[in-house]
């Protein structure tokens, strides 16, 4: 039985296992034996430029005028944008902005709505 961790809270050697928990019998805590803190999976956080979370399917605000790679538009300061989905990369927001269609954005450009 030397493989069981340690208690978190009191150090203790002395834990046990039950049923899928690990149980400390010097402070009583208790600790599930089957979620290690290394394998919780990293969920990448999008941040506005005010540091609001965003989440897919937000809507957002442009907070400045951002020309378009590759033609003449520009997405004004002030455009809402509905629905957006976050993405990988420096851009990480996709979108669809009315006029114009679909585009990418980056998160510190926009303000959650
Ligand atoms: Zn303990």
């Amino acid at each position: 039985m030397s493989n069981l961790p340690k208690c978190p809270k009191c150090n203790s050697e002395y834990t046990y296992e039950d049923g899928g928990m690990y149980i400390c019998p010097e402070c009583a805590h208790e600790w599930s034996a089957d979620a290690p803190a290394e394998n919780v999976e990293e969920k990448r956080v999008v941040k506005d430029a005010f540091g609001t979370v965003l989440n897919d399917g937000d809507s957002v605000t442009v907070i400045k005028d951002l020309k378009i790679k590759g033609s003449s538009s520009v997405v004004k300061g002030g455009t809402k944008v509905k629905n957006i989905r976050l993405v990988e990369g420096d851009h990480d927001i996709d979108c669809k902005i009315d006029g114009i269609g679909a585009m990418s954005l980056k998160s510190e450009f926009v303000k959650k709505a």
